[in-house]
């Protein structure tokens, strides 16, 4: 649906760039353009709606666009989750100014089962308690609801 209209993404080049710059990393052209994306995206974007927003302007390949989300995960910029179809979906991290600590930042998401986008809930929930048996080491805890977004509510 980007597809038909001025990129949204397009204005959000220089917070790209100034957070890549942040990281102390390399700043590459890709890595600006598919920040921009996860920037002007209120959803979980999967690395094919990344590559298909980028299309017209930027002319980055699917291999690149995915090593750079992954990348932004590394680095704490963003965060991903699995959806129902179990294609990873790349989200910016609520908090993105503490960068680190964000990444491991303990908030939900919403899936609409309608229309299958997901939301990350910018409130932190509390820690859930969850009894493991002996022997068990949790990772994360992802809290996901689900339900009908206001689109198509
Ligand atoms: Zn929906
Ligand atoms: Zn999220």
């Amino acid at each position: 649906m980007q597809l038909f209209m001025k990129p949204a993404y397009l204005t959000h080049l220089s917070t790209a760039e100034a957070a890549i710059r942040a990281t102390g990393e390399r700043l590459t052209q890709p890595r600006v353009a598919v920040l921009a994306c996860l920037l002007a995206s209120e959803r979980a974007t999967s690395h094919l709606d990344v590559a298909g927003m980028l299309v017209d302007h930027h002319a980055v390949d699917r291999v690149t666009v995915y090593r750079v989300l992954e990348w932004l995960v590394n680095q704490g910029i963003s965060h991903r989750i699995a959806g129902d179809d179990r294609v990873w979906r790349f989200m910016i991290n609520p908090q993105q100014t503490s960068a680190k600590s964000a990444a491991h930042g303990h908030h939900a998401h919403f899936t609409c089962e309608t229309c299958g986008q997901t939301f990350c809930l910018n409130k932190t929930i509390p820690k859930v308690d969850v009894k493991l048996p002996k022997g068990f080491r949790p990772f994360e805890i992802d809290l996901l609801v689900r339900g009908c977004c206001a689109a198509c509510s």
